[in-house]
């Protein structure tokens, strides 16, 4: 089955805090730079799979710039969308850990080279040549991208290609009010959803319901598959089967020595999407995505943890053997 993915959004450095608790307003150590970005890390996990990613952003005429594109194009993802501005600077971020699964962020996207991203950048004959686009909710970060995210979306849809939606919600980022607006339109058009389980009750119709009940809205309003992501406790499926009734799994996460949480739901998107749209079963494509997300959390690093199918397949019999 022929599917060629595009993604569009930040390219950064990060740099990780040394040790844990330690403070953005006191001296200390980091370490990096490490190639980033949530889209960066879906990209290069669909290309470290074997399937064809293009991504689309802006860096710097400087060594991070440099570095991040010779890092993406070495896994195999088609750099070609990736434009290198004399204007500005690649884009950073600096994050510290309070415990394993919490972070704080501070991002310099806005005013980076990945900041000037608009849909001038984006080059129509690379983007029409592919069949599904993926959105990371944190790459609505500017008034520019959410315009460049509307009109491709607007263009993979019109030749019948699909859309997947990470909406990817970090605190840092709530203060820019149009990316709120524009969840909603992303949504009409979103066939497979991948939020977190703390980000499900944004998408709630009313307050208190459960999961099960904003998912199933969800499903009736058009969506074709979700899956919330639920860190080490694994993630929840719900889609509709042959006969429109709900449908519901769950996947237990894999158990592993977790030493860095980011990067793991791009992992477990990126795998998701690109098994599904390989043709696999949901059940398939839901246990190999949860391999990805538990190998990711075990590397240092936002996208060190990304994966081949081999080492997928190998972590898998691995896991069951036990
Ligand atoms: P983020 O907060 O970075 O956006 P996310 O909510 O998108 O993260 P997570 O739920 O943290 O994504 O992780 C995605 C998937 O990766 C989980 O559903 C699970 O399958 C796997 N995973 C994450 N953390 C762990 C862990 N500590 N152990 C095993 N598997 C994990
Ligand atoms: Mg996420």
């Amino acid at each position: 089955m022929y599917f060629k993915i595009c993604t569009i959004g930040e390219l950064l450095v990060e740099f990780l805090a040394k040790t844990q608790n330690q403070r953005f307003d006191q001296t200390g150590e980091f370490i990096g730079p490490f190639v980033s970005g949530a889209p960066a890390i879906f990209a290069d996990q669909v290309a470290k799979l074997g399937f064809p990613v293009v991504f689309f952003s802006c860096v710097g005429k400087d060594a991070f710039g440099k570095m991040c594109i010779s890092r993406l194009k070495n896994d195999g993802v088609i750099i070609d969308g990736i434009t290198s501005h004399h204007k500005a600077n690649t884009g950073s971020a600096f994050v510290t850990y309070k415990d394993s699964n919490e972070r704080d962020f501070i991002f310099n996207i806005p005013n980076s080279a990945c900041g000037l991203l608009s849909f001038n950048h984006i080059n129509e004959n690379l983007l029409k040549d592919c069949t599904h686009l993926h959105v990371m909710g944190s790459s609505l970060y500017s008034f520019r991208v959410i315009d460049a995210m509307r009109k491709a979306l607007d263009i993979i849809k019109s030749k019948g290609g699909t859309i997947s939606f990470d909406p990817n919600l970090r605190k840092e980022m709530f203060d820019i009010p149009e990316m709120e607006q524009s969840f909603d339109y992303i949504m009409e058009y979103t066939d497979i959803f991948l939020p977190s389980e703390n980000e499900v009750s944004y998408f709630a119709e009313h307050n208190g319901e459960t999961e099960q009940q904003t998912m199933s809205t969800l499903l009736k309003k058009g969506i074709k598959h979700i899956v919330v992501k639920g860190g080490n406790k694994g993630a929840n499926y719900y889609g509709l089967n042959e006969q429109g009734n709900l449908k519901t799994l769950h996947i237990d996460g894999c158990t592993v020595n977790s030493v860095d949480p980011t990067g793991a739901g791009d992992c477990f998107g990126a795998t998701f999407v690109s098994l599904m749209l390989a043709g696999y079963s949901v059940e398939k494509a839901l246990q190999y995505a949860n391999a990805s997300g538990a190998l990711a959390v075990s590397k240092k690093g936002p996208m060190e943890g990304t994966s081949t199918l081999v080492e997928l397949e190998q972590f898998l019999l691995h896991v069951s053997s036990k």
